[in-house]
């Protein structure tokens, strides 16, 4: 039998951005999209760290309601129950603006058809498609 108190099994969970604090507070399990596929993170997980890619980020609340972001390219850290992700940019699902997003989108799109042989050009579109279209992603699934 387990004599873990309740108090023994959550994480203290940090989500940063350059800007500041996007989410702050404890969880049940965090899931996160690492650049070899997703992640789960449960209490007394090993100490671990590794590269984020766009996607959606869950934070599990111990009362069973989900923390819904989109994230950016990162990192995510856990060690002691404590996760830390630090990314470019962070989003609650329910923060995101749809139009701007699509906006975004169309705007990549028209960079990356004139960006020829800018290789820097190129691949800064390349990221802000990859960035908006996340937040299409997180923002439908989270309404649907
Ligand atoms: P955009 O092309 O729409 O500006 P971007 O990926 O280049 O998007 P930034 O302009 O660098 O984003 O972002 C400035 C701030 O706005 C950041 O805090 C970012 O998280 C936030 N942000 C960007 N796009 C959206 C969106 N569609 N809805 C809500 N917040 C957004």
């Amino acid at each position: 039998m387990s004599t873990a108190s309740p108090e023994q099994k959550r994480l203290g969970v940090q989500i940063l951005t350059p800007e500041g604090v996007v989410h702050n507070g404890v969880a049940a399990m965090v899931v996160a999209p690492s650049v070899g596929g997703e992640v789960g993170i449960l209490p007394r997980h090993v100490p671990f760290i590794a590269a984020l890619q766009p996607g959606r980020t869950r934070v599990k609340m111990l009362d069973e309601s989900e923390v819904v972001l989109a994230t950016s390219e990162g990192y995510i850290a856990v060690e002691d129950d404590r996760v830390l992700i630090m990314v470019e940019q962070a989003e609650l699902a329910g923060d995101i603006d749809r139009a701007r997003a699509e906006l975004a989108v169309s705007a990549a799109q028209e960079a990356i058809a004139a960006a020829g042989d800018d290789e820097a050009a190129l691949t800064a579109a390349k990221a802000a498609l990859k960035r908006a279209e996340n937040r299409l992603k997180v923002v439908d699934k989270a309404a649907s």
